[in-house]
């Protein structure tokens, strides 16, 4: 049974020994030793402080959308950030790491502002998105932002980075590779229009979704990134078969997956959904375990039919994939 105390000097609401399986999309996992529940700045440097005290490691948990967790759950301090505040203020979008990244999107509608409507649908938090450059339909969220502030989890000092210091790349940025750094808000530039405009071109990209069926259950949404390609007869035999042509030398991995007969592979109760290949599904009973075994089992014969090498864009805690 999870036990709940209050650590009074930083009032934190500290809980114990908490299953983590429905903090994920997955609903997978097995329980955090701490779970702490960050509602300001504060309760984040605190949470923190209470990680470094006992020598634990700590984890971010955003809206968990991203995230494969081991049946063994983790070992330390899980953090929720659930700073979830947004402001308009002389045109800029300041917002919250913990802020909802679909509640954001029909916010800035409402506030006649464009440059997130290829986001629409692309579930979890601000922070989460900032952090895998989440995009999709040629955006990503690292277009838009002027800063980032976050917090060094080391110093707990704050720092507000320009664009130009976040190395955004595709489903990249300097927060992955700097696990230390945590996203607590962003300024967002966005574009004065007109709000049926803006609110048609979110209506198109969430018809775009539906009728893919992006918006599956109990998956991360693309389990792997769409991996660059140097094979011409495999760039042409895509662009043929799909009558499109490729970006910068990218092919969807969900292609790459279909052309290996992958579709409907299982693992126990983890399969390569039939609805789009490159989601990897809990069907119900599924562990971690299985889901990493499915996935280790898509990448090699994903290299050994078509030569290419698959690199998880899913984010993972106490597994390896
Ligand atoms: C149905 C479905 C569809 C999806 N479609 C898309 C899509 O079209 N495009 C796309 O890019 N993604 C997509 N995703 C993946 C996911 O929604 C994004 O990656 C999302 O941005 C993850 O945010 P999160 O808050 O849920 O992160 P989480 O899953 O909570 O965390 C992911 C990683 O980020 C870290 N993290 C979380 N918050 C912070 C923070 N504030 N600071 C530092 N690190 C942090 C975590 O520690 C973890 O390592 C989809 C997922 C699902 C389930």
């Amino acid at each position: 049974m999870p036990n709940a105390n209050l650590d009074t000097d930083s009032h934190l609401h500290i809980e114990e020994n908490v299953p983590l399986a429905p903090f994920t999309s997955f609903r997978i996992g097995g329980p955090a030793r701490f779970l702490i529940g960050a509602q300001n700045l504060r309760q984040l440097k605190g949470a923190l402080r209470f990680a470094h005290k006992l020598n634990l490691p700590f984890c971010i948990l955003g809206g968990g959308s991203n995230l494969l967790i081991s049946d063994d759950g983790f070992p330390g301090v899980s953090i929720r950030l659930l700073m979830d505040r947004v402001t308009l203020s002389g045109g800029m979008v300041q917002v919250q790491g913990g802020f909802d990244l679909t509640t954001l999107v029909h916010r800035t509608v409402g506030w006649g502002l464009s440059g997130l409507e290829s986001l629409a649908g692309i579930p979890g938090t601000v922070g989460g998105a900032v952090r895998g450059n989440a995009g999709a339909y040629g955006g990503a969220i690292g277009d838009v932002l002027a800063t980032v502030s976050a917090l060094d989890a080391t110093t707990l000092q704050t720092v507000t980075l320009r664009h130009d210091q976040c190395a955004f790349g595709y489903r990249d940025s300097r927060f992955k590779r700097e696990p230390g750094l945590i996203v607590t808000g962003a300024l967002l530039a966005l574009t004065p229009g007109n709000p049926d405009d803006i609110r048609t071109k979110v209506a198109e990209t969430l018809a775009k979704r539906e009728a893919k069926q992006l918006s599956c259950d109990r998956s991360a949404g693309s389990f792997f990134m769409n991996p660059k390609v140097t094979d011409p007869g495999l760039i042409r035999r895509f662009e043929e078969d799909q009558g499109v042509r490729c970006r910068e030398c990218r092919i969807p991995a969900g292609w790459l997956i279909d052309q290996a007969g992958l579709r409907s592979l299982s693992v126990g109760g983890a399969a390569v959904s039939h609805r789009h290949a490159n989601y990897l599904v809990n069907t119900g009973t599924a562990t971690a375990a299985e889901m990493v075994e499915l996935a280790r089992l898509v990448r090699r014969e994903v290299r050994l039919k078509l030569g290419v090498v698959l690199k998880e864009e899913v984010s993972t805690l106490g597994v390896v994939i």
